[in-house]
């Protein structure tokens, strides 16, 4: 497995890509902002191989890439959302950001700067953050909960994980007990007030995550946790959203 980020980004959009190498089919689950080429930058990994592109996500810190590849897998219920370029069109700064939003991402964790850029370089000389959009395109493979990545000698098994975004999923390797979490579940602050979030379906995915037998959690930020781990955020993310149940 290969992990892969964009390290001069700040870590409220730095989405962690994790590549797997497969006997028939390689899988690289999420694609970062897309500020460079990910196959280009990566030649070692992608040229010549039969790749499966599978976003956790619509949201633009893990789509960003996607269009690179030929084969784009993504929940059903985010299929219209990736092809809409009005939706694909990310920030890379806080201009504009209103105050209640930047405050309820403080109290959340994350301490964006106010009016001021989210990246700490320049990815190429010439580079207009403000231009900055990724491609919007469609899926060829719409994905549901229990469908099945069949890599050849790994299956990933999709588990529909919807509250961060309707259509978020994750990708529950059984046999090795690693779970890909996406933005479902990281060691970090977790987001729950997008205009699509649902903090009663997140709820209910909290109390799934919690029963499954992990041993490894690679989620869509921040480092990798054990199965302690994740039980630990689970429950914290309930007490704080569902005190009493
Ligand atoms: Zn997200």
């Amino acid at each position: 497995m290969t992990h892969i980020t964009e390290p001069h980004v700040h870590t409220y959009l730095r989405c962690n890509i994790w590549h797997l190498r497969g006997r028939d089919t390689d899988v690289v689950i999420d694609s970062g902002l897309g500020l460079v080429s990910l196959v280009g930058s990566f030649p070692e990994l992608f040229a010549g191989r039969r790749v499966l592109a599978v976003a956790t996500h619509y949201h633009f810190d893990h789509v960003g890439g996607f269009h690179e590849f030929d084969d784009r897998a993504i929940h059903e219920a985010e299929a219209h959302l990736i092809t809409d370029e009005t939706v694909m069109a990310g920030r890379l700064h806080t201009r504009g950001a209103s105050p209640g939003q930047l405050a309820q991402l403080a109290e959340a964790g994350y301490d964006l700067p106010v009016e001021a850029e989210l990246l700490t370089a320049a990815p190429f000389a010439g580079f207009d953050p403000d231009a900055y959009t990724v491609t919007p395109c469609a899926a060829n493979r719409l994905l549901h909960d229990g469908d099945v990545v069949e890599m050849g000698d790994r299956s990933l098994e999709v588990l529909h994980l919807p509250g961060h975004s309707p259509g978020s999923i994750g990708l529950w390797d059984a046999e090795r007990r690693v779970l890909f979490s996406g933005d479902a579940v990281y060691d970090g602050p977790l987001l729950d007030f997008d205009a699509d979030s649902d903090v009663a379906a997140y709820c209910e995915t909290m109390r799934r995550l919690r029963d499954l037998p992990a041993r490894r959690v690679h989620g869509g930020h921040e480092a990798s946790f054990d199965g302690a781990r994740l039980r630990e955020l689970c429950d914290a993310y309930l007490h704080r959203r569902s005190p009493g149940s």
